[in-house]
């Protein structure tokens, strides 16, 4: 997993839990293609 604190469906606890990504965790964020964004932490 990689660090990531966007408020993304993928994020969790500062970590993205998306399998699919396995880039180097400094990948700017903007260039994430898995980014969703997320309206409540509960979904
Ligand atoms: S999918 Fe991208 S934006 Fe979402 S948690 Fe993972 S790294 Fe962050």
């Amino acid at each position: 997993m990689i660090a990531c604190t966007e408020n993304c469906i993928y994020a969790e606890d500062g970590l993205c839990n998306l399998n699919e990504v396995t880039k180097p965790s400094s990948t700017p964020i903007k260039d994430c293609p898995y980014f969703k964004e997320r309206k409540n932490k509960n979904d």
